[in-house]
């Protein structure tokens, strides 16, 4: 991982820690802070996460206005607009970091498993998104989760020539990561 990468991760995972001993610092967070960031912004990590109202980076990050630049949809899944998002990321505001993070009780993996392998009548791309790496040997949706994590890191890098070209040149690092409920913890997710 280049030393960017790296520093962005340590900032993230350090925020992390903040957020578990209560002890957040709660930076970045006034107003003055957002109007100096008035005319661009250079965020150090770009979060790829669900839309779930229990996972807020900026929280469980300590972080505040132009920190992180998150990109949010049900479950994560990776779509056109999430796609682009993330090349808007890397590409113009060159972070070096993107993390796809993933989480406890998330309802789009609760929701595939349910249903797998029934045709989906509803939330038909998410779950089919889903559906890819299910099988009915997949026992937890917690785990689900975390497995799915690699196939959001696979398609950024396969949907996105930008991103693929990128990460080649070693503009940018891929980390899967995920967040407990019980602890706060984010760890990150080995491939
Ligand atoms: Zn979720």
């Amino acid at each position: 991982m280049n030393e960017r990468a790296q520093k962005a991760l340590e900032n993230l995972l350090e925020g992390n820690k903040n957020f578990i001993n209560g002890e957040n610092k709660a930076v970045h967070r006034k107003v003055d802070d957002l109007k100096s960031l008035q005319n661009g912004q250079s965020p150090i990590a770009c979060v790829v996460t669900c839309s779930d109202s229990r996972v807020i980076p900026e929280l469980v990050f300590d972080k505040g206005f132009g920190d992180i630049f998150v990109v949010r949809c049900a479950g994560a899944v990776i779509g056109e607009n999430i796609l682009e998002s993330v090349e808007y990321a890397v590409d113009h505001l060159k972070v070096p970091l993107v993390m796809v993070l993933s989480h406890d009780d998330c309802g789009v993996m609760k929701a595939a498993k349910a249903l797998y392998p029934k045709e989906p009548d509803h939330l038909e791309l998410l779950m089919r998104s889903v559906y890819e790496i299910i099988d009915s040997e997949t026992e937890c949706y917690n785990e689900l989760a975390k497995n799915y994590t690699l196939t959001k890191k696979r398609k950024l890098l396969k949907r996105s020539k930008i991103l693929r070209q990128a990460h080649h040149d070693g503009k940018f690092e891929i980390v899967r990561a995920y967040l407990k409920f019980d602890t706060g913890e984010v760890s990150i997710v080995e491939d």
